[in-house]
């Protein structure tokens, strides 16, 4: 074939590489509950099998894509297998695959209203979805989907602070619970805050920031001439599903003047859900929400959201109006987001979400949230019955901590911990599922967080028995 451009494939090649592409994810697919969740690998053993130099020749095309399926694949954790507990899994959806397929397939640039109108109009119109289904104002309200959680956390707080201090946050304090997420305390520090200008407030028995702690701790700065600026409060800690006294947390925000930010990574799905969003009661008073679809709404890696009250807020953080993007500037109905978040150029997000609710309907997700908080409702109570295994944190927004500590045992606390350890470890090596540790009040624990909808009661409880049998051999 003579080649006009030196990227050019022939209509055949193109077709039938792309099957083979899809045909694999579709096996994956599949196949994904006969596979092993864990793969652990070290540095040594990775480079053996990938160092190599810059390849100059060519390749076919056909043996790079059967090295990539035979080595690279299988040696990734797979976070949307159903044995998958650990950390946050990422249960993802096919159709959102094929969204994220076609964006990357057109290459379409989401930066700004005149690189696609609609993917523009897109964006704004699943924004507009979230708006409501979390209550804040849709007309004002604005936002925008990132990368991630963390990218979330952080355009939010950059907002906050233009918004209140401008460019001397030199006294603005932050306040933020011990059980926060460290994305956080990272975006703090990318910020240019001093560790001084953080108060890390307790969580009480429940693991929820402790009111009384933050309100003395909002005095005491105001009694040194500091400024108390922003509260981040999570609705869903990572550790436990906790959500903290949103209302609460509100009030103090009104009265202080302070911005009121929900870190809802984790848990703000769950607004989604008719059984779940009693749980949230008072995120609708936050000014900025983190959410994450990536996570607990399905969607494939990357995806994370940042809702805000007034739109308005993100435009005069971020806008920058260089010369040479005047010619395409639209007018104000027109957003261009490249003016109301961090990224210029910007992959088109918005479609997996939208074209996912549009397939599935937002009840098949709501119902998928329901099942997941259910999930984990019964497994506590298998658990509470059994003699085996002890509840350090009930099932709260699908996530649950536990112990093995059997009934008929008298075993130390330090003997608890490192069995429980133990157990985690051998089941992770094994490959079976992923089972990390946490710790909370210097215990040891199992946690298990279920937001795969693929994940069943015969799953869990066939870990469980994993990790019994452990437990018997230590
Ligand atoms: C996961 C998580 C984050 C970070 O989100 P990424 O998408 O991993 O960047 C932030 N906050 C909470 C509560 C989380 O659970």
């Amino acid at each position: 074939m003579k080649k006009n451009h030196p990227f050019q494939l022939n209509k055949e090649q193109m077709r039938s590489y792309g099957y083979q592409v899809i045909d694999a994810i579709v096996d994956h697919y599949q196949n994904e509950k006969n596979k092993k969740p864990v793969s652990l690998a070290t540095r040594r053993e990775m480079d053996n099998l990938f160092l190599e130099e810059v390849p100059k020749k060519e390749h076919d095309f056909e043996d790079v894509l059967s090295s990539v399926l035979n080595d690279v694949m299988p040696k990734s954790n797979i976070p949307s297998h159903p044995k998958f507990y650990s950390f946050v899994p990422g249960p993802s959806n096919y159709v959102s695959v094929l969204a994220d397929t076609l964006a990357t397939g057109f290459n379409v640039f989401a930066g700004g209203w005149m690189g696609s109108p609609a993917a523009a109009e897109i964006e704004i119109i699943t924004i507009n979805w979230l708006l409501k289904i979390f209550k804040f104002p849709v007309k004002k309200g604005g936002g925008i989907f990132t990368s991630g959680g963390s990218m979330a956390n952080l355009t939010a707080l950059v907002t906050a602070r233009r918004q209140l201090c401008g460019d001397d946050f030199s006294d603005a304090v932050i306040y933020i619970s011990d059980q926060a997420h460290s994305s956080n305390i990272k975006a703090i520090r990318i910020l240019g805050f001093k560790k001084e200008q953080v108060r890390v407030i307790p969580t009480d028995i429940e693991f929820k920031m402790a009111i009384n702690k933050l309100k003395n701790a909002i005095a005491k700065d105001k009694l040194n001439g500091l400024r108390p600026f922003c509260i981040i409060a999570s609705a869903g800690t990572t550790n436990t599903g906790t959500v903290d006294p949103l209302n609460e947390v509100a009030l103090i925000c009104k009265k202080e003047k302070i911005w009121f930010h929900v870190d809802g990574a984790y848990g703000g799905a769950v607004m989604l859900s008719s059984r779940g969003k009693k749980y949230l009661k008072g995120i609708e008073k936050a000014d900025s929400i983190t959410i994450d679809p990536h996570k607990w709404l399905y969607q494939p890696y990357e995806m994370g959201c940042l809702l805000v009250r007034d739109f308005r807020w993100l435009n005069k953080t971020f806008s920058e109006k260089p010369e040479y993007l005047k010619d395409i500037e639209g007018n104000t109905s027109e957003i261009n987001f490249y003016d109301h978040g961090i990224q210029l150029t910007r992959r088109f997000r918005a479609l997996k979400l939208y074209m996912s609710l549009k397939t599935f309907g937002l009840k098949t997700f709501e119902e998928a949230i329901d099942y997941n908080i259910r999930l984990a409702e019964e497994t506590e109570e298998f658990l509470r019955n059994s003699s085996h295994w002890e509840i350090v944190s009930p099932a709260t927004l699908a996530v649950i901590n536990f112990r093995y500590n059997p009934v008929d045992k008298n075993y130390t606390e330090k003997e608890l911990n490192l069995l429980n350890q133990k157990i985690s470890e051998k089941i992770t090596a094994s490959g079976e599922a992923a089972l990390v540790t946490t710790i909370l009040n210097k215990m040891t624990v199992l946690r298990m967080c279920l937001i795969n909808p693929k994940t069943t009661h015969e799953d869990i409880r066939e870990t469980l028995r994993q990790g019994l049998e452990i437990a018997k051999d230590i």
